[in-house]
């Protein structure tokens, strides 16, 4: 590991003055964060310790939705009461990750900027990585691509300057963006909000970006809109253990129901993408319909079209959609992970 220096801010502009000096980083629970440096691929000089800063509590907002701060462990979100009652799905997703010590860790900033598990960008024995090393190849193309994406990449060889086929590793990802999650943040130049959606982006020409996150902005809260799915939602997550395991597919399903006909849907996948991959053509088309397998299959159609598989991946495009039918099928139900 190299060396580096170590701050802890107690208030949010301090943090944000010292991290915008140069290859400087702010530190959650460090879960991701250091492990990369241990590896080699993170090297900053200073870490800035945002831990300590007040912004932990998860509040009701007066929108009706609730407002989360960046800092609030993993644990205590998905065990918080307004959580657990009005954003199960979210509950339930957050749960579905790692392990109790590493949620009990990580916090919300850095579980939202968490890097992806691609080997070849986790292990510098690999020179080809566009995202870690730009310019340089992809070593996953034509290597071992079972957890790699199958929508949204940039394919352009394994030796294109911007081919990337990595995917966002993240479970509350996919459930925030189910959602319809909003992200606070303030850099040097301000404050902004950004929707979710725009936050994680695909690969396109510069695959070494995962977010439009700006140098030295600083994640602050992320609300939550009031809540549409409270009763028929499901985080379903299909891997190879179960549990400790990262998905290979997964679904987060919302759906806001009149007896048995959808007024609204809320529909995201991880593992798929580079970025957790909302779906508003299978929303568009779960709107007004029958909450019925025909409705599901259809959408769960729409929600792959235009995937692409690999030699190690391919397998994928039939398990998302099955794993779309059934986490909608369980949402409907109204059951409980
Ligand atoms: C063995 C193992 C298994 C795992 N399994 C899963 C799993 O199944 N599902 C899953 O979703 N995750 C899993 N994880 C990943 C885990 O969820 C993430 O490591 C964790 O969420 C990162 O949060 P953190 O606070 O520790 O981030 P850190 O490691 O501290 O930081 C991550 C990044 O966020 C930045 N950052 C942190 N806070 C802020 C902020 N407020 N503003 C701006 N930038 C910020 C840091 O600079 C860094 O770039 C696993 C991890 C391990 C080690
Ligand atoms: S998929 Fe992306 S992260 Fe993985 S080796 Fe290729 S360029 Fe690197």
């Amino acid at each position: 590991m190299n060396p580096f220096h170590y701050q802890r801010a107690t208030a949010p502009i301090d943090a944000i003055q010292a991290g915008s000096a140069k290859n400087t980083k702010f530190l959650g629970g460090g879960t991701n964060l250091l492990d990369l440096m241990k590896y080699d691929v993170e090297h900053p000089s200073t870490l800035i310790d945002v831990t300590h800063l007040p912004f932990a509590e998860v509040t009701a907002n007066p929108a009706g939705g609730a407002t989360i701060g960046a800092g609030v462990r993993n644990s205590d979100l998905a065990n918080h009461a307004i959580i657990r009652s009005q954003y199960p799905l979210l509950s339930q997703a957050l749960l579905a990750g790692a392990s109790p010590q590493l949620r009990n860790m990580a916090t919300t900033g850095g579980n939202l900027l968490q890097r992806t598990r691609c080997y070849y960008f986790m292990d510098i024995a690999f020179p080809e990585c566009n995202k870690r090393s730009p310019g340089s190849g992809c070593g996953a193309i034509q290597g071992f691509n079972r957890i790699h994406a199958i929508l949204g990449q940039t394919d352009h060889g394994p030796t294109g300057p911007d081919t990337c086929i990595a995917t966002n590793p993240s479970d509350m990802n996919v459930a925030m963006s189910a959602l319809g999650a909003t992200i606070h943040v303030q850099g040097p130049k301000g404050k902004r909000s950004i929707p979710i959606g725009d936050f994680h982006r695909l690969p396109g020409k510069e695959p070494q970006l995962d977010t439009t996150l700006q140098p030295g902005e600083l994640i602050l809260a992320i609300d939550l809109p009031p809540a549409r799915f409270a009763k028929n939602s499901y985080y379903l997550k299909t891997r190879d253990r179960q549990s400790y395991a990262f998905a290979l597919v997964s679904v987060a399903a919302g759906l806001d129901l009149d007896g048995n006909t959808i007024r609204s849907a809320g529909l995201a996948l991880g593992g798929v993408a580079h970025k957790p991959w909302r779906s508003p053509e299978a929303e568009h088309a779960l709107t007004g319909q029958p909450a019925t397998p025909e409705t599901f299959r259809k959408a769960a159609g729409l929600a792959l079209a235009g995937a692409k598989g690999y030699v190690h991946n391919a397998f994928k495009i039939e398990l998302a959609q099955q794993t779309v039918v059934r986490a909608l099928t369980l949402a409907a139900q109204g059951v409980q992970a």
